[in-house]
């Protein structure tokens, strides 16, 4: 059976997975939804007997119907290989009470692998399928993780161009260098005089100027997105939950009934909702904890119902959570709304005029499987020195905020159903808040890539080929422009071509 998609603002019906991929944002500015979400149709004891690979097949054919198996298990099989560097993909470990699902094992060492090593594959095949000879231009905005991870991904992909803003001042040194040392001629870093929400917002005003479109048209090229709102990203970030589901099985940490809680570190909501998914799918997931870092905005929505984004931004150690515009709530807004586009771009329009919105009682009714905690910079330092002293195990600050808000929860709700925590980073990529964390006497004063080396011999985790790769490369890329000229930017670098 074929399943379709539309928007979330209800102008776009009965589009295809690989149109929606391709389109990346719907063109009434809404997110695109399938119109359900399909059924595992797993057993329990195979589905703990799978590769990453065979589940991944499992879970997007589902959703992506319109690929053949041979694509699919082709996309597949090309994202998911020796890039990682562990065979199992995602590696789930236990350390004290607690999962890791270490989702940092790809080639820029941050979750945003486990999507962005698939979504050019799937775009390419989409293209190929749609008969788009046009250049797919991605255009992308980054708190950090996603801007390298696709870069990755599409650098010298035939038939791509991407372009990347990230915040100039809002994301770590290591970050910063692995984006602005890509090599690739179709490849194009920018560094924003401004925060996440405003480089996001202003990729969406892109997306959205019909003018810029036409232009791109005649110059045989078009726009789509690497950004978490492309179903393309979504849909692969659904596959570690079940994979998860099917180890914990096979570990025999669970039976065969026993839910597990999951604790996400959310900036975008989207590896949440993904998580949201596998659970409509059928994984048994009891309780979503929404960990927040101190821009609380998702904290506040789900204590209260209402979503105010009228705060400050502040920068954190967890940067890639920096953001207080969480695009992909929209698509469970959308849900709760009882799939009713009005009161959906009713919402997001008070969002964009407001800065705020509130959901009704009978919207929050159905919010129950979620929760929110939060951590601030001290308590999740905090809990990176402790877990290192007690079990030896270095996380970064994202999973530290989500390790601080699954404690949080523990001890608020007494619930002891087993815990899985996305790890959504590793420690080499944020290493001066980690190591200051762990010592702040000992390591304050040492540069970026001493404390690599100092991180490798305490841990004694090997360091990642991808901060290997930086360490002496040159800097490619030094463009920096204010938020009002994203635009002239995109049109200056395609006109070059
Ligand atoms: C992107 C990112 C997050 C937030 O994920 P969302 O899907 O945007 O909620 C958390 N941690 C790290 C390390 C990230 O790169």
């Amino acid at each position: 059976m074929e399943l379709l998609y539309k928007s979330t603002r209800g102008g776009e019906k009965g589009v295809t997975a690989s149109q929606a991929i391709l389109q990346g944002l719907a063109k009434d500015g809404g997110l695109f939804v399938p119109y359900e979400i399909p059924k595992l149709t797993l057993t329990p004891e195979k589905l703990a007997k799978m590769s990453y690979q065979e589940t991944a097949y499992e879970v997007m054919k589902l959703f992506l119907t319109d690929f053949t198996e041979e694509e699919l298990k082709h996309c597949i099989k090309s994202a998911y290989d020796d890039k990682f560097d562990t065979e199992v993909i995602a590696p789930l470990v236990k350390v004290d009470q607690s999962y890791y699902l270490e989702l940092f094992h790809g080639a820029t060492i941050a979750f945003k692998d486990m999507a962005l090593s698939i979504l050019p594959h799937l775009m390419t095949t989409a293209a190929k399928k749609n008969q788009i000879t046009r250049e797919i231009v991605i255009l992308t905005a980054t708190s950090g993780d996603t801007g390298k991870a696709a870069l990755a991904g599409f650098a010298d992909v035939p038939g791509t161009k991407i372009i990347v803003f990230y915040p100039k001042d809002g994301v770590s040194p290591i970050q910063e260098k692995q984006m602005v040392t890509q090599k690739g001629g179709n490849t194009l870093v920018v560094g924003i005089k401004g925060n996440f929400d405003d480089a996001q917002s202003g990729v969406k005003a892109i997306f959205g100027d019909r003018g810029l479109e036409e232009e791109l048209r005649e110059a045989g090229d078009q726009f789509s997105s690497a950004n978490s709102i492309n179903i393309g990203r979504l849909v692969p970030q659904i596959v570690y939950y079940v994979y998860t589901w099917g180890k914990l099985l096979e570990n025999q940490e669970l039976t065969e009934n026993e839910p597990f809680n999951v604790v996400v570190p959310t900036g975008n909501f989207g590896n949440i909702l993904a998580a949201y998914y596998a659970k409509q799918m059928g994984v048994p997931i009891r309780k979503l904890i929404c960990a927040s870092n101190d821009n609380k905005v998702l904290y506040d929505f789900f204590q209260t119902g209402t979503y105010d984004k009228n705060r400050d931004f502040i920068l954190t150690s967890s940067p890639s959570m920096d953001i207080l515009i969480s695009s992909n709530l929209e698509r469970l807004i959308y849900r709760i709304a009882g799939a009713d586009a009005e009161k959906d771009v009713a919402l997001m329009h008070a969002l964009t005029k407001e800065g705020r919105y509130e959901i009704t009682p009978e919207m929050r009714e159905k919010l129950s499987d979620f929760c929110g905690y939060y951590a601030t910079e001290a308590e999740a330092a905090e809990i990176i020195h402790q877990t290192f002293a007690d079990a030896g195990y270095v996380m970064d600050t994202h999973t530290a905020v989500a390790a601080c808000a699954c404690k949080k929860y523990q001890e608020e709700t007494k619930d002891q159903t087993k815990t899985v925590i996305a790890s959504t980073a590793s420690p080499y990529k944020f290493t001066r808040s980690v190591m200051e964390a762990i010592d702040r006497e000992k390591y304050g004063k040492m540069g970026d890539f001493e404390l690599v080396d100092q991180l490798s011999a305490l841990s004694g985790v090997a360091v990642p080929r991808a901060i290997e790769e930086i360490r002496t490369a040159p800097v490619r890329h030094n463009t920096v422009c204010e938020v009002q000229d994203m635009k002239q930017v995109v049109k200056r670098f395609l006109q070059a071509e």
